[in-house]
């Protein structure tokens, strides 16, 4: 079996108007992705996705990584990863030439599946749970005047779908922030896990100060409180706030993530799939968090591909601890608008509340509806 082409998909979708909603980062008003699919001369196609604005991953696809890729063993995905990482290591150790590597890899592994008949999960060592627990992501920045009560609605809602946990987006000033974590935790009662996400919104003083000003509401675990690059800023926050901190979404490849490992500096560790470098850079570091003693729960932001690719590593991951009754793996589900998520899959994962079943099928277990990569062509 060779590669015989390599196609780079530049997907993107504007919000309506009424959709478009925000972080600290700001206003998210469009979904993008890039899709890569690899097809071998004996008629197999594998799909792998890239984290962040396509236009850049689509460029190192098609002008750098293809050229190497067709002709060889697609079955070689850790030769051929280090193929790629060791020839541009020296241009991109992070970002967007990580989150290219992280489609092909992705798509490799797809393709792997089905030429063995197998889900990607059983080809890394087997499923620990054939049933994930998702929190929903969501209780974004709405454009109303009353956010505090907006989220509460918002919140309501995901508690009556049966989700047990949800996240919300902080990082808009600390009073603004506690009065809608509180607004939030009093909607759901305090049965319910919250997590509270800044998106690095705060330097380590001030995400302190929100911590403890939030200290009373038992939130689950305070993500990205500060720039990915703080190191420090992080193992401070982590040493002052009396919840776990989380982070690593913009992190990448085994080297960057040893640091935060090396470091102690956060209790729960993010690797997104399609960004970190794949379903062999994500094994490599989920590795250094078991050794580490820090849980994985991963990432998850982007399109069916990206949805179905981080349940089949999801599923493989080892509980952490292991104990007869383990904490449960938390899978994030993006409940954010995103047609690229819902409607490119002809067979979405089935979901009952907030159990979601492992897709079964050979490879991500995706079958792809490839009108709609047309339909949502850049
Ligand atoms: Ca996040």
């Amino acid at each position: 079996m060779k590669i015989q082409a390599v196609h780079a998909y530049a997907l993107r979708h504007a919000l309506p108007e009424a959709e478009v909603f925000g972080s600290s980062k700001g206003w998210h008003a469009v979904r993008q992705a890039l899709l890569v699919e690899i097809v071998t001369d004996d008629g197999l196609s594998g799909f792998g996705e890239a984290y962040g604005p396509p236009a850049v991953n689509r460029t190192l696809v098609d002008e750098l990584y293809a050229p190497r890729l067709v002709g060889r063993d697609p079955l070689e995905h850790a030769v051929i990863w280090e193929d790629l990482y060791n020839t541009f290591r020296d241009y991109g150790r992070k970002g967007w030439p990580i989150a290219a590597i992280s489609a092909v890899d992705i798509a490799l592994w797809d393709l792997k599946g089905k030429a063995l008949g197998q889900p990607v999960s059983k080809l890394l060592g087997g499923a620990f749970r054939t049933q994930i627990r998702a929190y929903a992501t969501g209780l974004y920045r709405h454009r109303v005047e009353d956010n505090a009560r907006a989220l509460a609605r918002e919140a309501e809602a995901y508690a009556a779908e049966g989700f047990g946990a949800m996240k919300m987006k902080v990082g808009f000033g600390l009073d603004e922030d506690l009065r809608n974590v509180r607004a939030v935790r009093q909607t759901i009662g305090a049965e319910r896990l919250l997590a509270m996400d800044a998106n690095h919104a705060y330097d380590a003083g001030q995400a302190i100060r929100l911590a403890r000003k939030v200290e009373d509401c038992d939130l689950a675990w305070f993500e990205e409180p500060v720039v990915p690059e703080d190191l420090d800023g992080y193992c401070q926050v982590k040493a002052a706030a009396r919840m776990p901190i989380a982070g690593g979404e913009t992190e990448f490849t085994r080297w960057g993530f040893r640091d935060l490992c090396v470091r102690r500096a956060v209790d729960i560790l993010q690797p997104d799939i399609c960004g970190c470098g794949g379903f062999t850079e994500a094994w490599r570091i989920a590795a250094l968090a078991s050794a580490s003693g820090l849980t994985v729960f991963p990432h998850v932001w982007g399109t069916a591909v990206g949805l179905f690719a981080s349940l089949q590593l999801a599923a493989a991951l080892p509980p952490n601890p292991p104990a007869m009754l383990p904490t449960e793996l938390l899978f994030e589900l993006d409940r954010t608008p995103n047609p690229l998520r819902d409607q490119l899959a002809l067979n979405p994962p089935k979901r009952a509340g907030d159990r979601i079943d492992l897709p079964t099928g050979p490879g991500l277990g995706l079958e792809i509806d490839r009108r709609l990569l047309e339909r949502y062509r850049a």
